[in-house]
């Protein structure tokens, strides 16, 4: 039986360490980086260096950034009264896209998973507590519609009131069960204007 090179075999390995790719995938892929000019494999090898190494997490709001504060939380036109928590920081590019949102953000980098064994301590809950200091009157949750995203709804719902912060949920124009992600900005925006108190 004949093996790959070393080099090509530890470049499948690699890119099926990526979510969502199988061995078979990462072997294509590999052939196709194999058949790209050699410029070009620099070029993508600078890029992934370039975003591993120069991008963060906003010490506010736990965006990606270049810059920190980013650039929502730097910005004095949007509305620090009002923060939307999200799940993950590509849930802030769709909100972006509803453009009727102007307040703020918080990612949680995760949500509270019973099943999975995550509890409150394992995602970002206590970095949001910190930032009620009287500056935030509204809190709108925009957890994914599913049980962990509406636990963990819940469970900041539970923490803040007693902050004295109003704490929404966005309606669910999203299907049960959907993601954030694949919500049309039409539905996003409808979502976030029947947001209801709990
Ligand atoms: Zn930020």
């Amino acid at each position: 039986m004949e093996f790959y090179p070393v080099a090509i075999e530890k470049l499948i390995e690699e890119f099926a360490k990526l979510p969502g790719i199988g061995y078979k995938t990462a072997q294509r892929l590999t052939m196709h980086v194999l058949n790209l000019p050699k410029e070009e494999v620099e070029g993508f090898a600078d890029a992934l260096k370039k975003a591993r190494g120069t991008i963060k997490y906003c010490s506010v709001c736990g965006n990606y950034t270049d810059t920190d504060p980013c650039a929502i939380c730097s910005n004095p036109n949007r509305d620090k009264s009002i923060v939307c928590v999200v799940e993950e920081p590509k849930d802030i590019i769709s909100m972006e896209k509803v453009r009727e949102f102007n307040g703020v953000y918080h990612v949680l980098h995760g949500v509270i998973s019973p099943m999975l064994g995550k509890g409150p301590d394992s995602i970002k809950l206590r970095e949001l507590v910190s930032r009620m200091n009287g500056t935030v009157k509204e809190v709108i949750v925009a957890t994914n519609p599913n049980v962990d995203g509406e636990a963990t709804a819940m469970y900041i719902s539970k923490i803040l009131k007693p902050l004295g912060v109003k704490v929404t949920r966005i309606a669910h124009g999203i299907p049960v069960g959907g993601d954030l992600e694949y919500a049309d900005e039409v539905t996003l925006a409808k979502a976030l204007e029947g947001r209801r108190e709990i």
